[in-house]
């Protein structure tokens, strides 16, 4: 494993060199840091996908696009990630001024470069954000829980497989998003509500994990048989996916459905999910320095 030590104000001058210039995504996960200094920063970031991360007891006197205020009681981080380098570092995003940047030599950061970045990025993203997604996601499966009066077994299965349908199900599903393996589609017709009208239905099913979604297009309308929806009647899928999607459901809440969407996306995990481990402490894909 070779890894680079940068001393004080080597870290910023690294960070102010490599964010304008990054090309997959940036994941700034810091303690503290301050209105001039991350506004600084985020006016050079390009547009890709990117997440800052900041304790709640850091008062910042503007709001910031992809920024998102962490329970101060569980949070103390500073991990950058910069495309496929990581840098763990003692320096918040924050340069205190009472000392110059140069005279900061007891600040150091360590620096490495790894194909396996988006796991650790994703493994934190998972501890960190946890209580968080998981609390908000049980929110959502109440409120249908109450509204459609079903069980909350049911529920989960509304929540989960409609924001798989309308997020990560392409037109054509012919892979899994867990393992990435083959899916099986069985389509037929079934009677509809609406008299003369015919609905149809689809199983998705894995050949290869217990990944399943049962998919129906139906008339809702009795004016405008015509007009049809689609919506989930089954779904089951792996506890990594169910992760995935709570997480998606909490980020597009935060920092919106979009930025969410492209920051997930920028960690290429769907198709693998169900391989991923969350608990991974050991990391051999280091590379050495080009
Ligand atoms: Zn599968």
């Amino acid at each position: 494993m070779a890894v680079e030590l940068m001393y004080g104000e080597e870290f910023w001058n690294y960070l102010e060199v490599e964010i304008p210039r990054a090309k997959k995504h940036v994941f700034l996960l810091s303690a503290y840091t301050s209105d001039r200094d991350v506004s600084q920063i985020l006016n050079t970031m390009p547009a890709i996908p990117h997440l800052v991360l900041i304790r709640d007891d850091c008062h910042l006197n503007s709001r910031y696009q992809n920024l998102i205020f962490i329970d101060h009681k569980i949070y103390h981080a500073k991990v950058y990630i910069i495309d496929d380098t990581v840098i763990i570092s003692s320096q918040n995003l924050n340069k205190v001024t009472r000392v110059s940047l140069k005279d900061k030599v007891g600040e150091i950061s360590v620096k490495f470069n790894t194909n396996e970045s988006s796991n650790i990025i994703y493994q934190a993203l998972l501890l960190i954000l946890r209580q968080e997604y998981e609390h908000c996601f049980m929110q959502e499966v109440c409120k249908i829980e109450e509204h459609h009066e079903i069980s909350e077994q049911e529920a989960w299965k509304h929540v989960a497989g409609n924001l798989y349908l309308t997020e990560f199900k392409e037109n054509n599903i012919s892979s899994c998003p867990c393992c990435g393996h083959q899916i099986n589609v069985n389509a037929y017709d079934i009677a509809s509500c609406i008299e003369g009208e015919e609905d149809e239905e689809a199983n998705y099913a894995c050949l290869n994990c217990e990944f399943f979604i049962k998919v129906s297009n139906h008339a809702y309308c009795y004016d405008r048989p015509w007009e049809r929806r689609e919506s989930v009647t089954g779904f089951r899928c792996s506890q990594e996916f169910s992760l995935f999607l709570q997480l998606h459901f909490y980020l597009s809440i935060q920092i919106g459905r979009h930025q969410s969407l492209q920051v997930l996306r920028s960690l290429n995990m769907l198709g693998s999910i169900k391989y991923f481990d969350f608990n991974k402490r050991h990391y051999s894909g280091v590379n050495l320095w080009n």
